[in-house]
């Protein structure tokens, strides 16, 4: 808290003097750094609702400092976003902020930045198999996981009760790195209940490859899932809880469950988690179909890109506070986590209304 508290003393005391135009005592600041800085912003795809509003925040925070910005968006093409790279650094980018859609395939178009002196940011997702990753600003993936397994434990009463109850397994796209980590922060807390047979995955698809949705489909996840339903689940057994590592995901798995029944008195949809509160499932909670997502708030993980950004543009050290989670193969990256939170029906009005991250308006 101290520190803190100092920090906001001194920032306080920086924007005052700066917005008296001391130029002087702004020695190297923001107001240096940002003079005709370029940055280049690449984003996976528009078609999920998160890193929509992950570039927005990016520009929005850049420009207030005064940065130029340039936001590119692959649509979940691999050959597009290296494209797009290609083009940042041929337009003199000086930082790229980078999410990547296949975290494998940037490589090569690293090692053309790297001959350029261009640092590179990984952003949400770390870029793989390359030394030029400066820094990397993401949450806490492994919590996602934890948070997402835990609330469904809670749900079904797990240490309580009996059981057995099934629970089916979806994990996210196998080329993104967070993947992983949601699923073993996932197993962390489900693998015993599993092992106890408290815990019946019908479908017999405990592992990451049997429950991974390439892309974070949310018709893939459909599909499996219808699959799943007719071949596991003919008789009279009935899914009680869906392991979701992503709400586009659970609104394909809800929209499966549904075509074959589920959604009424009799039948109940099970309980299923998500990730990203992404307004379509915060509206799906309110009408009881998804049951819980994880907020990850955008504005927090861009205010820490941004840091990152003026700090490797002055040649100092950005805040981080994981130096040994996330190895990428070739390196481990000074990382900087921000913290998810739960969220279901009782809290979501204090985490993502109260906090002005949705309007009420939004939700109608
Ligand atoms: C992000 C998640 C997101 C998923 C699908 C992951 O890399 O960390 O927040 O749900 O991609 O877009």
């Amino acid at each position: 808290m101290k520190k803190f508290g100092f920090i906001t003393v001194f920032v306080g005391l920086m924007l005052l003097l700066a917005a008296c135009g001391g130029d002087d005592a702004s020695g190297g600041s923001g107001d240096e750094v940002a003079k005709d800085a370029l940055i280049g912003v690449a984003m996976p795809t528009k078609s999920s609702q998160r890193w929509v509003d992950d570039g927005n925040n990016m520009v929005e925070q850049l420009e207030a400092l005064g940065f130029e910005t340039d936001l590119q968006y692959a649509e979940d093409d691999v050959d597009t976003q290296v494209e797009q790279i290609e083009n940042m650094i041929v337009k003199g980018a000086d930082v790229l902020v980078i999410a990547s859609i296949d975290g494998t395939a940037l490589t090569n178009v690293l090692e053309e930045a790297a001959a350029q002196d261009i640092p590179v940011i990984a952003y949400d997702r770390l870029i793989m198999e390359s030394e030029h990753v400066t820094y990397y600003a993401t949450f806490d993936n492994f919590k996602v996981g934890v948070l997402q397994a835990s609330y469904l434990e809670e749900a079904l009463d797990l240490p309580n009760e009996e059981g057995p109850f099934n629970m089916e397994l979806f994990a996210g796209s196998p080329d993104d790195n967070n993947a992983y980590f949601f699923w073993d922060g996932a197993m962390s807390v489900l693998e015993p209940y599993i092992d106890e047979g408290k815990l019946v995955v019908q479908s017999g698809q405990t592992n990451f490859e049997q429950g991974a949705t390439m892309r974070w489909d949310g018709n893939t996840a459909k599909s499996r899932m219808e699959n799943i339903l007719s071949s596991a689940y003919s008789g009279d057994e009935k899914v009680d809880a869906v392991l979701s590592p992503y709400d586009g995901i659970s609104r394909g798995v809800i929209q499966a469950l549904k075509g074959v029944g589920y959604g009424s008195d009799d039948l109940p949809l099970p309980i299923i988690s998500g990730q990203d509160a992404e307004l379509a499932s915060i509206k799906s909670i309110i009408a009881g179909e998804q049951t819980q997502t994880v907020f990850k708030d955008t504005r927090d993980l861009a205010a820490s890109a941004v840091e990152m950004t003026e700090a490797v543009l002055r040649g100092e050290e950005a805040e981080v506070n994981d130096t040994e989670s996330y190895d990428n193969g070739v390196t481990v990256v000074p990382t900087f986590l921000v913290e998810p939170v739960s969220v279901d029906i009782d809290n979501y009005q204090e985490i993502v209304i109260d906090s002005g991250y949705y309007s009420e308006d939004e939700l109608e």
